[in-house]
C-alpha cells in the first residue's frame, strides 16, 4: 500500500441544520409520511394522492425545496415548508482516488460523521453506505470496530446516504426525461461502518425506500446486506427487506472465529450456518455471499480452504465465497496474506466447484477500502448515555 496524496479533496461548510420543530420527510414508510400529512392539516380524502406527489418529488427527482412541486397548490406548498423539511446527511468531504473510487464523509445530527463510498466498474457502480456510526462489535482486523462513537444510524440517514450520492453523480432525471437504464449508481452494498442487523427496522425502512419503484427504485437483488452474524435477525432480512445477504464468515474453526468475529461467541458456525441453510430466499441464482478476509498465518491455510468447502457443502448453502485481501490500517494487528497464498486458497474453492473471485481493492490511496471505514476526525471522548440522549435514543 501506498499512501500517496488524493486526487482531489474539497470541503464543503454549507450548513444544513433541521429547523427547529420541523419534521424531516426523508426516510419515512408511505404510511408514515400520510399520516404525518394528516396530522399537519392536509385533509384525509386528499392524503394518499398528496403522499404518492410528494414521494415521487423526493425520492424519483431528487427535489428538497417544496417551492419545486408543481403539481401542487402554492398555498399548500407553503404550508407543507411550514411543517416539514426534506433533509439529508451534509458532505463535510469528498475524496476522489486515482482509480475513481469516491470517499464521501457526511455528518448527521449530533456532529456524528459517517463514511460512504462509491465505487465505479464497468458494467455497474456500487454505493457502499453506513448503518451505524462506529460499531459495537469489536471485530479484531476491522478499523471500525476500533471506533468509540456508536449511535444508529435513522432511516433518513441511511437512505440520505444514497441521495446524497446521486447528488453527487448528478443523477437525478429531469421531469420528462426518457428513464435511464445504465445508471451510475445501480447498486447498494451495506458494507460500511456498523452492523446493519443491529439496527434493522432503519436499515429495512431505508432499503424499501431505496427499492420503490416510484422513487430510487433500485431492485432488491441490487442490494447486498452484510453481517457478521446475527443469527436471529438473518431469517427476517430475507422476509422484510428481501436483499441479497453476505455474511462476515473469515474463520473454519470457532476458536478463530471467537477471535477474528466475537460475535461468534454468542452464534457460533454450526448456528450460523444452519440459519443460512434455511434462509428463505437462497437459491442458485440468489447466492449467500460467504466473505473471507484473508490474514497472513491466521485463516488462510490449504486446511481452512477445505474446511470452508465442508461447511458450505455439509449445509448444502448456495453459496459464493469472496475473498478479501485484507486492507491495513495503522495499528492493525494482522497482515495480509501473501498473492501466492490468495490464490492457492482460491484454486482449492475452484476445484470444489465454487467461484472464488478475489475482491479487488479499491480507494486504497483514500482509505477507502473495505473495514478501513472509521471517521478520522479526532473529538472529546463522550459518554455512550450522552450520545443516545443527543441522537434521542436514550
Ligand atoms: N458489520 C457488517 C458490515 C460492515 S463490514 C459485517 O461485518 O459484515 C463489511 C465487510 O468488510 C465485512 O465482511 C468485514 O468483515 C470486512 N472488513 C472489515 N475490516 C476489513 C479489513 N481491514 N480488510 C478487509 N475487509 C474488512
Ligand atoms: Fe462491526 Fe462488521 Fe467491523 Fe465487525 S467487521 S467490527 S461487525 S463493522
Amino acid at each position: 500500500m501506498s499512501p500517496k496524496a488524493p486526487i482531489t479533496q474539497d470541503v464543503m461548510t454549507i450548513p444544513r441544520k433541521l429547523p427547529e420543530g420541523k419534521i424531516n420527510l426523508v426516510g419515512l414508510t408511505r404510511d408514515q409520511l400520510r399520516r404525518a400529512l394528516i396530522e399537519h392539516g392536509t385533509p384525509e380524502r386528499q392524503a394518499k394522492m398528496r403522499t404518492g406527489q410528494i414521494w415521487q418529488w423526493i425520492y424519483q427527482w431528487g427535489v428538497r425545496d417544496f417551492a419545486e412541486m408543481t403539481n401542487l397548490a402554492k398555498a399548500y406548498r407553503a404550508q407543507l415548508a411550514e411543517s416539514f423539511v426534506i433533509e439529508i446527511p451534509e458532505v463535510v468531504t469528498r475524496q476522489v482516488s486515482e482509480d475513481g473510487t469516491r470517499k464521501y464523509l457526511c455528518r448527521i445530527a449530533g456532529g456524528h460523521e459517517v463514511e460512504v463510498v462509491y465505487i465505479p466498474e464497468e458494467d455497474r457502480g456500487t454505493l457502499c453506505i453506513s448503518s451505524q456510526v462506529g460499531c459495537t462489535l469489536t471485530c479484531s482486523f476491522c478499523h471500525t470496530g476500533t471506533q468509540k462513537l456508536v449511535r444508529n444510524l435513522t432511516a433518513a440517514e441511511i437512505v440520505g446516504q444514497v441521495m446524497m450520492a446521486r447528488d453527487d453523480l448528478d443523477e437525478w432525471p429531469t421531469p420528462g426525461a426518457p428513464k435511464d437504464e445504465t445508471r451510475l449508481l445501480s447498486n447498494i452494498v451495506l458494507m460500511g461502518m456498523g452492523e446493519p442487523l443491529y439496527n434493522f427496522e432503519n436499515v429495512r425502512d431505508a432499503m424499501k425506500i431505496a427499492m420503490d419503484p416510484e422513487g430510487i427504485s433500485l431492485s432488491r437483488r441490487r442490494i447486498t446486506l452484510s453481517t457478521s452474524g446475527v443469527v436471529p435477525e438473518i431469517a427476517r432480512t430475507a422476509e422484510e427487506i428481501g436483499c441479497l445477504l453476505a455474511i462476515s464468515f473469515h474463520a473454519t474453526t470457532d476458536e478463530t472465529r471467537d477471535v477474528l468475529v466475537p460475535i461468534n461467541k454468542r452464534w457460533n458456525i454450526e448456528g450460523l450456518l444452519q440459519a443460512l441453510a434455511s434462509y428463505p430466499k437462497a437459491s442458485n441464482s440468489e447466492r449467500i455471499t460467504f466473505e473471507y478476509v484473508m490474514l497472513d498465518g491466521v485463516n488462510d491455510s490449504d486446511e481452512d480452504a477445505h474446511r470452508l468447502i465442508d461447511h458450505i457443502k455439509r449445509h448444502k448453502i448456495p453459496a459464493k465465497i469472496n475473498l478479501i485481501p485484507f486492507n491495513e490500517w495503522p495499528g492493525a494487528p494482522y497482515k495480509r496474506s501473501s498473492n501466492n497464498r490468495i490464490r492457492a486458497f482460491a484454486n482449492i474453492i475452484y476445484q470444489a466447484g465454487y467461484a472464488s473471485p478475489i475482491r479487488k481493492t479499491r480507494g486504497e490511496d483514500i482509505m477507502a477500502a473495505c473495514g478501513q471505514l472509521k471517521s478520522a476526525t479526532e473529538r472529546a471522548r463522550k459518554s455512550r448515555k450522552q450520545i443516545e440522549s443527543e441522537a434521542g435514543l436514550g
